[in-house]
């Protein structure tokens, strides 16, 4: 108790010099979010109960004495008399964004208790930006708050909504997941559980809670698949993979083989799948939570589970993540499992074509031709370039469903990492209102999108030739991306469409975005719930419900 230990100073003249110095001895522990460890006495067994709660603050001002969120606020008066306040004030500015300061022995109950930075109160939308910064500010807070008591041991930790309880269930739970599958279970590290921390005489939003939980949890889910070593991760085994995690979950899954994929025609498919060992699998997931009348909305998701570059080779650098190269269909498995979780009010049929894109004896070749159902040729320029190659077919087959509109989810081309770095992934549509619906999903998941041309320029690279319809990596320096949209295009049944390609996501670095360690980012999962979660709850009652 704070009291307790005034009295063990007697050294000391005023509480305040005494906490001083007790502050200046133990700011131990920085981090790279740049946490301190600051309190009255460092606990000598790990605590069994943490808490996270916020402050806003002026980041530029260093003495703004800053403003505890009402949860904090109400938990400062009611169990610590004013020390918690007291005690962050004293040790001197307030935290920033994405810095936390840890506190000891308040009270009995959260032996450990991790203050975070919020900025400024209400920071709302930036619309230059195209983010909304206070959800972002919160998804960071929680998730380096949790992270500063995960590195104490906790036991349990309990998070405060920061106002908005969605955004914190977000960054809590996809800041604590770690990659440690094929570690030995006594390395591991320790994972605390989370819940919510609420006042009672204070509005709680449970639901929202529910609802970032649902999503990290699917966020997690595509990270974890993308991790898989690609050794442990063949079509089959990602196939048996989804069959065990959507068991019970409200989506049925159906596993089909090689010779039903050439019953269906899937000849471009197929032609990157013979280049390895492993037997091609097409997935296809349904979930009908709506009027089986309704017509359900199409995800495609390329599943390579590898992808060494076939007879046009990558090189070591980028093949170190092509376990990766199932990106799509990780998210869309992930996305159908949390909006079976939400009940949201849709019909969703899911296509994942898996293969591997390898190097046997059958492998295609530049200037192989390969003639798919609808009657057009493809020209196999850059063996390389087999994601639309992949994708072609299912785009065909999705027409059998008469689709409400169709999006896939590719990992097809690393020119979108040159343009855009990290920060989004790239959107192609033949429709302004899809486009706005994923733009505003990303602003509220803060996992955001940009729009690139689909423009008839690419659809000529793509189809000018004399010998072929089109080819897989047409004419014209740069564009590729924009180019293999285009090719995806002329094989697309009639309405509405988006295409993204999240090439430049499917990685992290852990810096640029604190609430995921480094990794595969399990991205854009999140934002493509929240797409299809906008479009079917209109009502706000019964969002999410
Ligand atoms: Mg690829």
């Amino acid at each position: 108790m704070f009291i307790q230990v005034l009295l063990r100073a007697p050294h000391l003249k005023s509480a305040k010099k005494y906490i001083l110095a007790r502050s200046k001895a133990l700011v131990s522990q920085r981090s790279s979010h740049q946490a301190s460890v600051i309190g009255a006495e460092k606990c000598s067994n790990p605590p069994s109960r943490g808490l996270v709660l916020g402050v806003y603050a002026d980041e530029h001002d260093k003495d703004d004495l800053g403003m505890l969120t009402p949860t904090a606020a109400k938990y400062n008066e009611t169990y610590t008399n004013g020390a918690l306040l007291d005690m962050l004030r004293i040790a001197g500015p307030m935290p920033k964004r994405g810095e936390t300061r840890v506190f000891f022995n308040l009270e009995p109950t959260y032996s450990a208790v991790a203050i975070c930075g919020l900025g400024t109160e209400c920071l709302g939308y930036d619309p230059s930006e195209k983010l909304d910064l206070s959800k972002e500010a919160i998804r960071i807070a929680a998730a380096t708050g949790c992270q500063e008591l995960q590195k104490l041991e906790t036991n349990r930790i309990y998070v405060e909504d920061f106002g908005h309880a969605e955004s914190a269930a977000e960054g809590s739970h996809m800041g604590m997941w770690i990659n440690q599958e094929m570690k030995n279970p006594d390395q591991r590290v320790y994972i605390p559980q989370l819940q919510l921390y609420y006042e009672p005489e204070l509005p709680c939003d449970s639901n929202g809670w529910r609802i970032g939980l649902a999503k990290a949890e699917a966020q997690n889910l595509a990270r974890q698949l993308q991790e898989a070593p690609a050794n442990h991760m063949t079509p089959t085994t990602f196939a048996q993979n989804v069959v065990q995690i959507l068991c019970n979950s409200g989506v049925n899954v159906e596993v089909k083989v090689r010779s039903w994929a050439e019953c269906q025609g899937m000849s471009s498919f197929l032609t990157v799948a013979k280049g390895s060992c492993e037997p091609p699998i097409f997935l296809e997931l349904s979930y009908y939570g709506t009027n089986l009348k309704e017509r359900p909305i199409v995800l495609i998701g390329q599943g390579n589970t590898y992808d060494s570059g076939g007879i046009c080779a990558k090189k070591l650098h980028a093949l170190r993540d092509m376990r990766g190269d199932m990106t799509g269909a990780a998210c869309v498995v992930a996305t159908c499992r949390a909006i079976a979780a939400l009940k949201l009010p849709v019909n969703i049929r899911a296509l994942i074509p898996l293969c591997e894109h390898m190097i046997g004896c059958n492998a295609m070749k530049p200037g192989d031709v390969v003639e798919v159902k609808n009657g057009k040729s493809i020209e196999i320029v850059d063996a390389d370039y087999e994601g639309p190659l992949v994708l072609v077919d299912a785009l065909l087959y999705a027409e059998s469903f008469g689709p409400k509109y169709i999006v896939n989810v590719s990992t097809i081309s690393d020119h979108v990492l040159e343009a855009f770095g990290k920060v989004c992934s790239a959107v192609f549509t033949n429709s302004e209102d899809l486009w706005q619906r994923i733009k505003n999903a990303g602003v509220h998941t803060g996992d955001r999108v940009w729009r690139l041309p689909l423009w008839d320029y690419f659809t000529y690279q793509m189809c000018s030739v004399e010998h072929v319809d089109v080819q897989n990596f047409g004419k014209g320096q740069g564009g590729e991306s924009c180019k293999a949209a285009a090719l995806l295009r002329e094989f697309l049944p009639c309405g509405q469409w988006m295409h993204i390609d999240a090439y430049n996501v499917m990685t992290t670095k852990g810096e640029d975005y604190p609430y995921l360690r480094r990794g595969m980012a399990g991205r854009p999962t999140r934002t493509l719930i929240e797409f299809i979660a906008q479009a079917c709850c209109h009502n706000k009652n019964s969002k999410y419900l």
